[in-house]
């Protein structure tokens, strides 16, 4: 039995929350709804994001109301996506020519994982059974070239910080696997920040089930699917299932649609998927994904291929994000 999930966002529905929720809760076993967007803000009175004032009574009766009638309740928060945060330029992650990345974090900062985390605390004081973490790695492999990424990674290929290039670092395949492995380390530090988070939160309210966090992992042709993703990203799905052991997997997000059933491209994509047998094997949990689901043959197109990869979750939303052309065009542009 497959089960469906939607992430709304308060301008999707043009009713209350309490109509919305006492219409659709019969056909739902679980459901979203964001929680920190893109732009930064929070749709729920944070004390360490800032807020957006208009969407609070939304989605505290939101989450009161599917916790009152047994739904199981999901909150979207972008990490590294943080168009708030990344108004401070030391914050920003950048490429070795120093292109700014203006909407984007540079992963490699404690106080930012510290603010992640205070997020993951706020969210989990109320009571919502899951948080999907979207925006968890790096934009890709040419970054991040910031000052404290230089001076840190530097040293360890021998060479000065303000001398490093990415082709210094990819021109020597030892290089090169440092630099990945040092960003790997980078990207799940943080989770580990995140997950700390969650489990606090799960001692301060003591919910009978621990609060979820799903790891939002991006697999695309034009970066190499799962393979090419853990040294374009930094992920690494054994930690990932280690750390919070649910994973969140973004399909096609920069390609418009998904390859059909019997031609070889459908065949890459599901030996791509081949890691989520490990991962489901050690108890880990994987769910698929989708921005911008918009018809019931897309849905059945997902559906069909969950069965063929042994995943039983789907999760998507209505729409694509709304800075999509400015992150696809970081994530899958020349550099
Ligand atoms: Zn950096």
């Amino acid at each position: 039995m497959q089960k469906m999930l939607i992430m709304f966002k308060p301008e999707d529905i043009d009713i209350s929350a309490k109509d919305f929720i006492s219409t659709y809760a019969s056909y739902m076993e679980d459901v979203g709804i964001v929680g920190k967007g893109p732009d930064g803000y929070a749709l729920y009175p944070s004390r360490t994001a800032p807020v957006r004032e208009e969407h609070i009574e939304f989605f505290e009766e939101w989450v009161r109301l599917t916790d009152a009638l047994g739904i199981h309740g999901v909150v979207g928060v972008d990490l590294y996506t943080d168009g708030w945060f990344a108004r401070d330029p030391k914050y920003q992650t950048m490429n070795d020519k120093g292109v700014k990345m203006e909407h984007q974090i540079c992963p490699n900062r404690k106080e930012f994982w510290q603010y992640g985390a205070e997020i993951v605390k706020e969210i989990g004081s109320y009571p919502v059974n899951e948080i999907l973490l979207f925006g968890t790695g790096f934009i890709r492999d040419h970054f991040c070239f910031c000052e404290r990424c230089r001076k840190e990674f530097a040293p360890l290929v021998d060479q000065e910080p303000n001398r490093l290039t990415y082709q210094f670092i990819t021109e020597n395949p030892e290089h090169h696997e440092k630099w990945h492995q040092w960003r790997s380390d980078k990207v799940h530090e943080g989770l580990g920040y995140l997950q700390e988070a969650a489990t606090e939160s799960d001692d301060t309210t003591g919910r009978e089930q621990p609060l979820k966090l799903s790891v939002e992992v991006l697999l695309d042709p034009e970066t190499g699917l799962s393979e090419g993703a853990k040294g374009e990203y930094g992920y690494d799905y054994a930690r990932i299932g280690e750390i919070t052991k649910n994973v969140l997997i973004n399909l096609y997000p920069w390609s418009p649609v998904l390859p059909t059933k019997g031609s070889s491209e459908y065949d890459d994509l599901v030996e791509s998927l081949y890691f989520v047998n490990e991962f489901t094997r050690r108890g880990g949990r994987a769910s698929l994904f989708r921005w911008g689901v918009t018809t019931v043959e897309q849905l059945q197109e997902l559906k069909a291929l969950g069965k063929d990869v042994g995943i039983d979750r789907i999760v998507t939303t209505f729409h694509y994000p709304s800075d999509y052309s400015r992150r696809r065009e970081s994530a899958i542009g020349n550099y």
